[in-house]
């Protein structure tokens, strides 16, 4: 099956489960879709993601003044109109998944900001969810713990120290402590995935 006829799957899947899906072609594709979304003086909150750096959509929200709302300041944050993330992978069914430490990306995908805007590169595509959780433990929290200078077994050996999803290190500086599946939603539309076929993050 060719990626085109994947990607078709993964859009059908997502609206069966209450999610917009759009797939784009490039990362200035997406940024356009994502300035269409927001309105002037919307109040956003951001996970802390490579691919919304990576995509461009970090410089373009700070050049044209949107709200950005500190993450520390959790009343707003689960008050606000948009969360802008990446996820951590999303499965041809249809799922995203995500792992989170801190959780407050986690928590505001599941709850508070009224409309929630995933920006995922092709990469983050797996075929189902036992490959989203392999994808975290050997890519995404790997090169996380690196980025963030976390001291991980994974940021030295490249890899989870098992590939059970509920095994992890017993590190202080563990960024696996919760672990979402967004499946079917109430909230229809509440959630879009914006697939850029592009490489974006990890
Ligand atoms: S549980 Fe620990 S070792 Fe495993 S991926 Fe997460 S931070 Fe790395």
């Amino acid at each position: 099956m060719s990626i085109y006829m994947d990607i078709n799957n993964v859009i059908s899947n997502l609206n069966k489960n209450n999610m917009q899906a759009v797939y784009v072609e490039d990362r200035s594709q997406a940024i356009e879709l994502v300035k269409e979304m927001l309105f002037k003086n919307a109040s956003i909150v951001t996970g802390g993601s490579v691919t919304l750096s990576e995509c461009g959509i970090t410089q373009m929200l700070s050049d044209e003044g949107y709200n950005i709302l500190d993450r520390s300041d959790k009343s707003a944050m689960f008050n606000a109109d948009f969360l802008l993330s990446s996820t951590n992978a999303l499965t041809e069914d249809g799922i995203l998944y995500n792992v989170d430490g801190a959780s407050n990306r986690v928590a505001c995908l599941c709850y508070g900001p009224k409309k929630v805007i995933i920006i995922a590169g092709i990469n983050k595509v797996v075929k189902n969810i036992e490959q989203a959780v392999l994808r975290v433990k050997h890519i995404a929290a790997p090169k996380n713990c690196v980025r963030l200078n976390r001291k991980t077994p994974c940021a030295h050996t490249g890899r989870c120290i098992s590939d059970d999803i509920n095994i992890g290190c017993a590190s202080p500086d563990r960024i696996c402590c919760n672990y979402v599946i967004t499946a079917m939603q109430r909230d229809k539309g509440r959630i879009t995935v914006i697939i850029v076929n592009e490489e974006l993050g990890y």
